[in-house]
């Protein structure tokens, strides 16, 4: 700094031009105060909507909520005074580079792409996520392509939902995650190996391994899958040390633990080791339910992806995973059957569609016709999500103190579920990203 004196004048108008072109900077990044006109307010906190009130943000940060339409001096006016405005929706379970099951073949698809390839992917299905109001998501099994695709919207290179994302799914050889399973078994691929545990010190490695490349979550797969080959969704397959010691390691480095499983025995022992939800669930017994409501472990029923797959195994069986479309329909049908009982047994309840392209709404209707009220569909999707992310305090809630991620619907969700799907406005860490029903600019990158 003190060079500035011995520099000659030529430099020192450079230097000076640079100063003042900086402090012009740091004043408009310093944000703008914007306030939100909102017909109606459910806040992500109680389940009652609010009538009449102004949300008022500063950067990207809401700074507080007042009862009626106040304009404070300097503050843009967002007017949403007919519309109902609710925090940013979350989904729990993504795979932010999956394609629709109908539209490709899955196997062609997994070896004719690359990481690379799939992060790319990905960015679209994200941009579009974002577009159907979901500020935040949860990718629990990808690859160094999710990682990557979280850095870019963290920093702002592509628009996206905040995501938290885990790396590949981990579980034993032949398991739900083994990319070998049902190819000729000469075929390798360095990346293949990287979510095998076949024992709990290898689970520990893993773990850490994980936490090393950048993921956020752990997730594992304690129970055979329905859309892989040569594994039974009703069968535990990892230990209980292994999934033991995969979340002693996982909570003692900060990361939670999403756990993959279908059967009753299976869920019982996955919670007992400590897992902070189990994923689908869907042979959950009433005493399942209760130890998982005793504990807190968190239910994400994922009803969306069995709706897809069903109708894919019945229309398009050639383009599932070989071998896969009998389980599809013998085993889609049975989670919304089973759905009510989650529903008595008061177990905590978080919104995943386990999709990444797709329509991520579609999870409200469907949890909503299986029998959860539109105002609790509401708060899975907002509270409860946040909380199983560990972000309750930045997500999730319209409240002080909480990122500016906001959506609104035209109508009201509480009696038209419908509008869950025609979100028509979508702001997050105060940015807009859809107006009117439109992208915005800050959309389109
Ligand atoms: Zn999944």
């Amino acid at each position: 700094m003190s060079s500035i004196f011995s520099t000659p004048p030529g430099r020192r108008r450079l230097l000076v031009a640079t100063a003042s072109a900086l402090a012009l900077f740091a004043t408009l990044s310093q944000g703008k105060d914007i306030v939100i006109h909102a017909g109606a307010l459910l806040d992500g906190v109680s389940a009652a909507p609010r009538p009449k009130v102004s949300i008022q943000i500063h950067d990207d940060r809401i700074t507080g909520i007042e009862a009626g339409f106040v304009t404070p001096a300097g503050a843009e006016v967002i007017d949403l005074s007919t519309a109902t405005v609710l925090p940013g929706f979350i989904d729990c379970h993504v795979h932010i580079a999956a394609k629709l099951p109908s539209r490709t073949n899955a196997t062609e698809d997994w070896l004719t792409h690359s990481d690379l390839d799939r992060a790319f992917e990905a960015s679209v299905f994200m941009r579009a996520m974002l577009q159907q109001g979901f500020t935040s998501a949860r990718d629990v099994g990808g690859g160094d392509d999710t990682v990557a695709v979280r850095n870019a919207i963290n920093s702002g290179k592509i628009s996206g939902p905040r995501l938290w994302v885990s790396l590949e799914a981990l579980g034993p050889t032949a398991g739900h995650g083994d990319p070998h399973s049902g190819l000729d078994a000469g075929l390798s691929h360095a990346g293949w190996t990287n979510g095998i545990v076949d024992s709990p010190e290898a689970a520990r490695l893993k773990v850490r391994e994980h936490k090393r490349r950048g993921a956020d979550v752990i997730k594992i797969m304690p129970s055979g899958g329905i859309a892989s080959t040569g594994d039974d969704p009703r069968q535990q397959l990892m230990t209980n040390d292994e999934m033991r010691v995969a979340v002693e390691t996982a909570h003692s480095l900060g990361m939670k633990v999403a756990a993959h499983i279908y059967p009753a025995g299976a869920i019982e022992a996955a919670v007992e080791a400590g897992v902070d939800s189990v994923e689908h669930g869907s042979f959950a017994t009433a005493q399942t339910l209760a130890l998982m409501k005793a504990r807190g472990t968190y239910l994400v029923p994922t009803l969306t992806v069995f709706e897809v797959f069903y109708v894919a195994a019945r229309d398009h069986p050639e383009l599932l995973t070989p071998g896969t479309a009998p389980k599809e329909l013998a085993n889609d049908l049975l989670p919304k059957q089973n759905f009510p009982l989650a529903l008595k047994s008061g177990v905590k309840i978080a919104y995943g569609t386990d999709l990444g392209e797709g329509n991520h709404a579609m999870e409200f209707g469907l949890m909503i016709a299986a029998g959860m009220s539109p105002a609790d569909s509401v708060l899975v999707a907002t509270r409860n999500a946040a909380d199983l992310l560990g972000a309750a305090d930045r997500v999730g809630s319209i409240q002080a103190g909480r990122f500016a991620d906001l959506v609104a619907t035209p109508g009201d969700p509480l009696q038209d579920p419908a509008q869950f799907q025609q979100v028509s406005f979508v702001m997050k860490g105060g940015v807009v990203y859809r107006q009117q029903g439109q992208p915005t600019l800050a959309a389109v990158k």
